[in-house]
């Protein structure tokens, strides 16, 4: 929000996959098969020739090629790239389901790419929605500059009535990827992808007059002729931009390998047993967001107790899994001086201390 706010909406026109796909592949070998887009308007009014089917076919089958590409990808990062792996090397009859969700996400991102498109910025996708209330009359965006371009109108060699710099070409609406008149102020339908800007800076080169007809500025830069400044506002919410992006990437950088959760059981307070011990039964659960196994070892550090695990001692932690075990801690009824005793677990991998957990020992005091 607060990058929207200061410099409008670049996250959609530079950052967005949806974007980036459209703009950077699909669009790319449209334009490669069937030329710029007065020649594919050209093509989609032609009756159905050889040449037509030849390029449609093309144009269609790289798409769903490149759909399916995507689709994989999407799964593997969803059920990991092992789970993936094995649908497409098992037998098909094994993972019917799995084989459907490609064949699915396949059709999906085709429909995406291949004809819903710039409805998705525009219908679909929330952000786009909120667009409306994040931008004001200082944010940047992509807008023409009316002040200079108006009143538009063709050149003609003998008219002498006066003119802006608009010509009237219209050469930014048909680029426009929304069909939107940038011309009419900033609209909902923007994505910021500057190919308007693009268009006419073209134009204004053919007819020499200065670039940036159509360009970033905000609303108030227009009106009051002012050129873009990194003002207090700007630096203001770069700041806080700053801040939040620092934070966040902190919080990357420092997380953890593996995340251990010690609890009691729930239910049960304390047994006593028969050789003078009192026990409190654990649930451990391991996350290990590595790809690799790794090692554990729990160790308690308060030395009057003794950690014993119920069945299989918990010794690994399975790559991209959550493992779960759990364990009595154990201590001589004599060393209990509080009814709820704080109790460090140190968690090591490979020698190395990787976590420590604190949890609590329920116990008579006697
Ligand atoms: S491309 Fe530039 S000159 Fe042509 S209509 Fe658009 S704003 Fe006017
Ligand atoms: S072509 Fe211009 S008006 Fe159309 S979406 Fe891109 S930036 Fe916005």
């Amino acid at each position: 929000m607060v990058f929207t706010v200061a410099f409008g909406r670049l996250w959609c026109g530079w950052a967005c996959p949806q974007t980036v796909f459209m703009e950077i592949i699909f669009r790319k070998i449209e334009n490669w098969i069937e030329g710029d887009y007065k020649a594919q308007k050209r093509l989609q009014a032609a009756a159905w020739t050889a040449e037509k089917i030849k390029k449609k076919v093309l144009k269609h089958g790289l798409f769903l090629l490149i759909a399916f590409a995507i689709s994989n990808t999407f799964l593997a990062y969803i059920i990991g790239k092992d789970e993936l792996l094995r649908i497409q090397t098992d037998d098909p009859a094994n993972h019917l389901g799995g084989l459907a969700a490609i064949l699915i996400f396949t059709v999906l991102f085709y429909l995406v790419f291949a004809k819903v498109r710039e409805m998705v910025c525009i219908v679909i996708c929330p952000y786009g929605r909120l667009q409306g209330v994040l931008l004001d009359k200082k944010s940047i965006v992509v807008a023409y500059d009316y002040v200079r371009g108006e009143p538009r109108g063709k050149l003609k060699k003998q008219d002498t009535a006066p003119k802006g710099d608009c010509v009237d070409c219209s050469l930014c609406v048909q680029v426009c990827p929304t069909g939107i008149d940038i011309r009419k102020g900033t609209q909902l339908e923007c994505i910021n992808c500057t190919a308007c800007i693009d268009a006419c800076d073209g134009v204004m080169n053919k007819i020499q007059k200065p670039l940036g007809l159509i360009r970033y500025a905000s609303q108030e830069g227009i009106e009051q002729h002012k050129k873009f400044r990194f003002d207090g506002r700007l630096q203001a919410y770069t700041a806080v931009l700053v801040v939040l992006i620092s934070v966040l990437s902190y919080l990357l950088i420092n997380r953890k390998d593996v995340e251990t959760t010690v609890l009691r059981a729930s239910g049960l307070t304390f047994q006593k047993q028969d050789n003078g011990q009192v026990s409190n039964l654990y649930t451990v659960e391991v996350i290990n967001k590595t790809f690799r196994p790794i090692e554990l070892n729990f160790k308690v550090k308060n030395p009057d107790f003794q950690l014993q695990y119920v069945g299989q001692a918990l010794k690994t932690a399975r790559p991209g899994e959550l493992t779960k075990g759990s364990f009595f801690l154990l201590t001589p009824a004599k060393k209990i001086t509080e009814n709820k005793t704080p109790i460090e677990i140190e968690v090591t991998a490979n020698g190395q201390l990787i976590d420590q957990v604190k949890t609590n020992f329920m116990g008579p005091v006697e």
